[in-house]
């Protein structure tokens, strides 16, 4: 692979600047040696990173049905609004009175989200999903704490649910239990035996990684209660309720959203997210600060537990996420909700030969298990990835979630037309009746083809030397 210090050339630039006016003067803590950086000139840097580019697949070139990941097309105003230079060009210590209008952005998403959730504040802090998920479990220790119920220790997860959720826990100090899913939904049996005076919460998502909307959530809401715990909501899947149901209504007490899934921005390349935050009333006091409420930060809680992010989080994102619900509307974001799970029924319904994991109703994604085909044919979940490349589709999530062998989840979203759905079909349909032997190659037609990923894995590759071809 040839990098940017490949192309470098010894005195190369791509800036030039006008002479100093201002003396120089010496920093203490100075590097030793000089910091090792490419010389190019402009036109080669951008051609390196236009080159890369391309190399690369994302939502504006093509489908990307990527489970539980909501890759969805975000609408260009949203940047176009996030580039103002007014939001900009803020600096989180300018004095408040100069920052109205970001606060008047930030309140404004907090009260649309809490209509969204039915939730009593949101905090915007958290930079990522799995973040908001820690806060809220630090939040939830904080709260058991103060009640002098400490000895509630313990965090329960069901099998199906995304990684992201016993590691959040755990770094919080908690023991995961795992309570067992039983046809795709929680089991309602095991966990009534799993609850006592030691359950600090339940960490659910709805609807869950199977695409499944807990049906028995009400139920489950009163074990946990009954007990003393608090119930979380792993807000992540919002897009196959908005408007249809609020979690903060069915029991929820805390819930985190993924801003830059559910509400548009551009994410999966480790970019700037939001795991926003939202909590009821008896959890307020324990948000991370500061935070927005009526157009005022709110900065001191002696019960808060402190700071997750510098400042008020990843700012531009909550103006994207404020573009996005402010141009659609309760009704719009109803409709998105509706088509996102139309979209997800509508590309099984033109399945031909595939096997649902759980033969059940399923919402915004479905998960499919290739068991039986790598039985029948030697056609395996990757096999299908690969070969969905070839067409110019992002592989769905493949071999998750763990309860299910062979799994592909597939989630459409909303943003997609009929005709990409057929199409994506077709590409499902034609793989099925490849040669098995040459599937096993795919895909054909990228850059590097098919990988040996047990060598990637057991010596990977992490750093290029400059001598190195
Ligand atoms: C994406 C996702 C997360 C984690 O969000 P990050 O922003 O990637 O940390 C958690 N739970 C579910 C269900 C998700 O889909």
């Amino acid at each position: 692979m040839t990098t940017i210090f490949h192309k470098s050339s010894p005195g190369r630039k791509a800036f030039h600047l006008p002479a100093s006016e201002v003396k120089e003067t010496t920093l203490s803590f100075q590097r030793q040696s000089k910091l090792n950086l490419p010389q190019l000139s402009e036109i080669d840097v951008v051609r390196h990173y236009t080159n890369l580019s391309k190399n690369i697949y994302s939502i504006d070139q093509g489908f990307y049905p990527l489970g539980s990941c909501t890759m969805k097309y975000n609408p260009k105003v949203n940047e176009d609004i996030a580039a103002l230079r007014g939001f900009t060009q803020l600096h989180p210590l300018q004095p408040i009175e100069s920052v109205e209008g970001a606060l008047e952005v930030m309140s404004l998403a907090n009260d649309l989200l809490k209509e969204v959730t039915g939730m009593d504040q949101m905090t915007f802090q958290p930079a990522a999903g799995a973040q908001g998920e820690l806060s809220a479990m630090l939040m939830i220790k904080k709260y058991f704490e103060h009640r002098n119920e400490s000895q509630r220790t313990v965090v329960i997860v069901p099998d199906s649910a995304h990684g992201t959720n016993p590691a959040s826990a755990n770094m919080a100090g908690f023991k995961v239990k795992t309570v067992p899913s039983k046809d795709g939904y929680v089991d309602l049996e095991a966990l009534r035996t799993m609850v006592d005076e030691n359950t600090a919460a339940l960490m659910l998502t709805n609807p869950n990684t199977l695409g499944l909307f807990e049906k028995d959530v009400i139920e489950i809401s009163n074990i946990i209660h009954q007990n003393g715990g608090l119930l979380y909501c792993d807000g992540a899947n919002m897009n196959a309720i908005l408007g249809k149901v609020r979690p903060g209504d069915i029991g929820f007490d805390v819930i985190h959203l993924n801003l830059h899934k559910t509400f548009s921005t551009p994410h999966g390349g480790g970019g700037p997210g939001c795991g926003a935050v939202g909590v009821k009333k008896h959890l307020i006091d324990f948000l991370p600060l500061p935070y927005v409420k009526d157009n005022e930060m709110i900065e001191h809680h002696e019960l808060s537990i402190g700071s997750m992010k510098n400042f008020s989080g990843n700012f531009l994102v909550v103006v994207r996420a404020l573009t996005y619900l402010l141009s659609l509307g309760g009704n719009g974001l109803e409709k998105t909700s509706e088509l996102a799970v139309l979209n997800a029924n509508y590309l099984y319904s033109q399945l031909e030969g595939y096997d649902l994991a759980h033969d059940v109703p399923f919402l915004h994604e479905f998960v499919l298990s290739l068991s039986r085909i790598k039985k029948e044919k030697n056609i395996t979940a990757l096999d299908i990835s690969k070969g969905l490349i070839d067409y110019g589709i992002h592989p769905p999530t493949m071999y998750f979630p763990l309860s299910v062998p062979e799994a592909l989840m597939v989630e459409p979203t909303e943003t997609e037309s009929i005709e990409t759905l057929q199409y994506a079909a077709k590409a499902f349909n034609e793989l099925l009746n490849e040669d098995p032997q040459k599937l096993k190659n795919a895909p054909f037609t990228t850059k590097i083809t098919r990988v040996d990923e047990v060598k990637a894995a057991r010596q990977p590759l992490l750093s290029v030397h400059q001598d190195d071809d």
